[in-house]
């Protein structure tokens, strides 16, 4: 492990707010209570952070409720411009910004500076979309009238965040919120809200009226969601985070019928046909298994690789592979860092061991090192049988999974064998391949000869049970508009 510190961390922790953010402000929470929010390469405390109650939930709601008319009132150019200056602002402040990301999330600093700029561009780009909200007007085909339809903001919504891109996640849907005229409460991982918290300081900084945006930090996610989604003026709720917490939220949704967004876990297969350039798709490969350290639920989490290549591909992925430094994600030259917590570190070890107790070859890690910090070493494991359950669900972590199959058709069964749709990846040269096999797999984003297919200007969803919805694009704000047609004699 690298042991040369690259920051002093504590320096970049003492500017972050740590109170509730309500109305504007960095508030205590009504109980007094706070949590503390681990560091994961060192497992002590960073700092405590406000923990906000049902009582707290109710305040932002009121605050936000209380904006909602002024801001969906702000002319669409103000809006705008009001998400371009906190994109500017975070722009400047990419590498404190980073910096929070790796302190509490564990992962390396170059992943948390790809953070800042994926996650920033969401606020750009909607700020660009604020001002092309249209409409329609044309006249009834029976000459009866005209019809003139609006898009109107869908109403005060609820996001809740995870943690494994403390920033994208929230920009994401705050961006589009914001710039379709709406209010939004946030409920951030409690693993991670720091991040949070900062970008709501930068937003009032860049002259967000109060109670428009609110952070809500809790150890109590059920309760305090829970306050918010059952209160009626509440009419949209974004979630971002694993399926059973979705199907939850959409049955606590059902009762009031608000509008939904859910963009749930995935299990992305990564296919490589005998036609492919081999050491394209293994640095395909190494980006779509090792960015954020695995924890992304784009990661190709099933290696499906045609037999004639299988060997080769399998061994330049190891050697590409044994070529990181584990390490605090904070360190020079770090480039995989701890994983979240205990907890996920724990879950992906028992993935590794049921895996090889079901036959598969360890080809590189496969170990928990010893010491302190949720550090999993980036691992290879091959001759996996392509419907084993290590390939049932997500592994969310730095280990590469890798069957091997014959035929074009067998790939596809194996890749579409699962109630996940969200993203999956294929490497072949033939052109007519690359067309058939993207019709053929069942998820809502496909990359082609390509590792890394996240993009604010495209559509980012899934279908199954990956989720409802779409973010970023053009259809990202559709998830924040709502129609109403106006007939007009
Ligand atoms: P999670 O356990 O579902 O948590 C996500 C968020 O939901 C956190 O803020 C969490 O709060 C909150 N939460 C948990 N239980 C809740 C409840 N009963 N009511 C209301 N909120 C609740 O997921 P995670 O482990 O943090 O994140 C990993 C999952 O997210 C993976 O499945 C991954 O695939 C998915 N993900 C999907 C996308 C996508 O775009 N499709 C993107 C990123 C991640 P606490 O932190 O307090 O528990």
């Amino acid at each position: 492990m690298s042991d040369k510190a690259i920051v002093d961390p504590q320096a970049v922790l003492d500017g972050v707010p740590t109170g509730l953010w309500i109305d504007g402000e960095s508030v205590p929470s009504s109980s007094g209570a706070t949590f503390a929010v681990y560091d994961p390469a060192t497992e002590e405390a960073l700092v405590s952070v406000a923990d906000a109650t049902v009582d707290d939930a109710r305040l932002a709601v009121d605050k936000a409720t209380a904006a909602a008319p002024d801001w969906s009132a702000t002319a669409p150019r103000e809006r705008g411009e009001i998400l371009r200056r906190a994109f500017d602002l975070l722009t400047e402040r990419a590498d404190d910004l980073a910096l929070i990301m790796t302190l509490e999330l564990g992962r390396a600093l170059p992943d948390s500076l790809a953070e800042t700029k994926y996650g920033t561009e969401f606020l750009r780009w909607f700020a660009e979309e604020a001002v092309r909200i249209g409409g329609r007007f044309n006249r009834a085909p029976a000459g009866s009238g005209r019809i003139l339809v609006t898009h109107d903001p869908v109403g005060p919504c609820l996001a809740i965040t995870p943690w494994n891109f403390p920033l994208a996640m929230g920009t994401r849907k705050i961006g589009p919120a914001l710039a379709a005229g709406n209010v939004m409460v946030v409920k951030p991982a409690h693993e991670t809200p720091l991040t949070m918290l900062a970008l709501a300081e930068t937003f009032a900084e860049a002259g967000l009226p109060p109670g428009v945006l609110s952070v809500l930090p809790t150890s109590n996610a059920g309760e305090v969601s829970s306050a918010i989604i059952t209160d009626d003026r509440i009419r949209k709720i974004s979630f971002t985070g694993s399926t059973p917490v979705g199907r939850d939220l959409l049955a606590q949704a059902a009762p009031r019928v608000q509008r939904t967004s859910m963009e749930l876990g995935g299990n992305a297969p990564f296919i490589v046909f005998d036609d492919a350039d081999v050491d394209a798709a293994v640095d395909g490969a190494f980006a779509a298994k090792m960015r954020n350290g695995g924890q992304a639920c784009t990661a190709a989490n099933r290696f499906l690789v045609q037999s004639g290549v299988a060997e080769e591909f399998t061994a330049k992925l190891v050697e590409k592979m044994s070529a990181v430094r584990l390490g605090p994600g904070y360190r020079d030259g770090v480039t995989l860092g701890p994983l979240v917590s205990a907890k996920q570190r724990d879950k992906v070890a028992e993935a590794v061991e049921g895996a090889v107790a079901d036959g598969a070859r360890v080809r590189l890690g496969g170990k928990v090192p010893e010491g302190t910090g949720f550090f999993y070493p980036a691992t290879v494991l091959d001759q996996v049988d392509p419907y084993a359950p290590v390939t049932r669900g997500e592994i969310f972590g730095p280990v590469a999974v890798i069957s091997s199959f014959e035929s074009e058709s067998d790939a596809i069964k194996a890749a579409n064998s699962t109630e996940f749709g969200l993203a999956a990846y294929f490497y072949s040269r033939d052109l007519e391949r690359c067309m058939r096999v993207s019709d053929a797999l069942d998820s809502g984003m496909v990359g082609v000869n390509r590792g890394v297919i996240s993009d604010p200007a495209a559509p980012f969803g899934g279908v199954k049970q990956s989720g409802i919805g779409r973010e970023g694009g053009s259809e990202g704000i559709e998830e924040y508009l709502t129609v109403k047609y106006i007939a007009l004699t």
